[in-house]
């Protein structure tokens, strides 16, 4: 099978996903993007809001990125956002680091010369209703315009009934990917309305999608993307990359890529008040005090909880102050 380049490094959670734009001239009853994602212009590097240029360098820093998928919305409504963020990695990462970008576009010849040397790899998204006529569609124009330009050419689109209708357009592309289709809050009212169901109650797929992808999964081309591997697989890598770049000393790490440490909450209000009890038994690096709580390994909190007087837990979260996974009072 040949995997597109940008999947290899997603596979090893080496993709940093940057979020251009919310805003899309599209409107895919599928769309799986966040009310509050949809329709806005934040730009958030993987989990994080981005308010300057900088902080995308960071994020990629964080989690010792070698590569950039760039997604939306649609990326191309803000082409010059696309390219100034592209040099900025290329720049600071060199020309190795490697990026690709998902539209929902045919991008115009003008438009992939000013991709020319930033953007290693594109991945068209043709709209359902174009798939019959593939190879009559604007996509396959700009894929062939795209390949002489010396870009890695693919589309990828969501398993749908008819993906078949694609096959003719494999000679013209490095890679078909086919992305298990997801329910998500914002498209779960036409998922139920087409009849569909949720595979299982663990994951976000959807019954019967691997079944429409699977007759094309025979060609070498076509990849198919599950949503348990997307769970399970890349965003743990990623989440583990992260982790090993900025957990302090006493947090724990776990097989999940998540973060693990102890809060303690004097009754005083006041940390600093409480240090000098940490001070007395711990390493400087066990534990660090904040002005109304103080940070520490879980299983010291845990030994000592007895002896601390106020409010004592157990935290897990996404790395470098993500999202809360768990919260366990001792
Ligand atoms: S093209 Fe992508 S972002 Fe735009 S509406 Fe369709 S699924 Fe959503």
């Amino acid at each position: 099978m040949s995997l597109a380049k940008g999947c290899v490094l997603c596979n090893q959670g080496a993709k940093m996903v940057l979020f251009v734009t919310g805003r899309c001239h599209r409107s895919c009853w599928y769309c799986p993007l966040s009310r509050e994602r949809k329709g806005t212009d934040t730009v958030f590097a993987n989990e994080q809001a981005v308010d300057i240029p900088a902080q995308i360098i960071q994020e990629a820093e964080n989690m010792s990125a070698l590569g950039t998928g760039i997604t939306g919305g649609e990326p191309l409504l803000c082409l010059e956002k696309v390219t100034e963020y592209c040099r900025l990695l290329k720049t600071h990462f060199g020309p190795g680091h490697q990026i690709h970008l998902y539209t929902a576009k045919a991008p115009e010849d003008e438009e992939l010369a000013e991709m020319q040397g930033l953007v290693d790899e594109i991945r068209l998204h043709p709209p359902r209703e174009c798939w019959e006529t593939i190879l009559d569609s604007q996509f396959l124009r700009s894929a062939k315009q795209a390949k002489a330009r010396g870009f890695d050419i693919g589309i990828e689109v969501p398993a749908l009934p008819g993906l078949e209708y694609l096959v003719p357009a494999l000679p013209y592309l490095d890679f078909l990917n086919i992305n298990e289709l997801e329910w998500g809050e914002s498209n779960a009212d036409q998922m139920r309305e087409r009849g569909f169901e949720l595979a299982d109650e663990v994951h976000n797929a959807i019954e019967g999608a691997k079944g429409w992808a699977e007759k094309l999964c025979r060609y070498e081309k076509v990849h198919w993307c599950s949503s348990a591997f997307k769970d399970s697989v890349q965003l743990r890598e990623r989440l583990k990359r992260i982790a090993h770049n900025t957990a302090r000393p006493f947090d724990e790490i776990t097989d999940d890529g998540t973060i693990v440490y102890g809060i303690y909450e004097p009754e005083s209000g006041n940390a600093s008040a409480a240090a000098a009890f940490f001070a007395e038994r711990f390493e400087p690096d066990s534990y660090t005090v904040l002005p109304d709580k103080i940070e520490t390994a879980w299983w010291l909190l845990e030994k000592h909880a007895d002896e601390l007087k106020g409010k004592k837990y157990v935290i897990e979260r996404y790395p470098n102050g993500g999202m809360m996974v768990e919260m366990t009072p001792l």
